[in-house]
């Protein structure tokens, strides 16, 4: 059976060479025919607002200001693409749903981002960001049914693993993976990780590589 990424020395090795590479912002799109053309392998980056996406942005690129690009007025509301060292493409979607109700998530995504996911052949994983300390909002659980239905693996990550407790934290795992088993897009198992500590960045990095040309 192959080992897992985050555990294989090799694949933690590739990992960490792609993301030491360098990695630009290079366009961005806020309609669908602006998007770039069609080239190598996409990921993209998804989760509610200050879920700690552009934190995990940085972090996983050992970039202090990467995800700044995307935070820039103009720029919050669409789909920024980022090479990464020529071999993937890495895509800041837009955060939902902060502290509103879900029917925002319609406006928000049911266009533009479901166009996105649905139509983009290149994109390979949706990573799906959830705060580890905060309950899965209806917001998450549209984004999921979204996911299934534009047939996106998506992977579960957990942010900020380092502000909860180990025991509150292991409920939330528990919680999120039985959650994730009723998704048919979703990749079994869920990620934990911290921008802060660097827990399950490198995991990340070698699990993302695997998709990279
Ligand atoms: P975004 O809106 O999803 O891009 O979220 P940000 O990356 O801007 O982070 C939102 C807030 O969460 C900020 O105050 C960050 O400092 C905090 N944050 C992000 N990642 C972590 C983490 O791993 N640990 C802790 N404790 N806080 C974090």
């Amino acid at each position: 059976m192959p080992r897992d990424p985050g555990e294989d020395p090799e694949a933690l090795e590739a990992g960490r060479l792609l993301f030491a590479a360098e990695c630009r912002f290079f366009h961005g799109a806020q309609r669908l025919d602006q998007l770039p053309p069609i080239a190598g392998p996409e990921v993209a980056f998804a989760g509610r607002s200050n879920v700690g996406k552009s934190s995990l942005l940085n972090a996983l690129t050992g970039r202090n200001h990467l995800a700044r690009v995307s935070s820039e007025p103009g720029r919050t509301r669409q789909l920024n693409f980022f090479d990464l060292g020529g071999r993937l493409t890495l895509v800041d979607m837009p955060g939902y749903g902060y502290a509103r109700a879900s029917k925002d998530i319609k406006a928000d995504w049911q266009g533009m981002m479901f166009d996105y996911l649905r139509g983009r052949p290149t994109l390979r994983r949706v990573v799906l960001l959830l705060d580890s300390r905060i309950e899965v909002k209806q917001a998450d659980r549209d984004v999921m049914d979204l996911l299934d239905r534009a047939a996106v693996t998506f992977r579960i990550v957990l942010t900020k693993s380092d502000s909860t407790t180990p025991p509150a934290l292991a409920r939330k795992v528990q919680e999120v993976e039985a959650l994730v088993r009723t998704h048919p897009a979703a990749f079994p198992g869920v990620l934990v990780t911290s921008s802060e500590t660097g827990a399950g960045i490198p995991a990340l990095r070698s699990e993302l590589t695997a998709l990279a040309m």
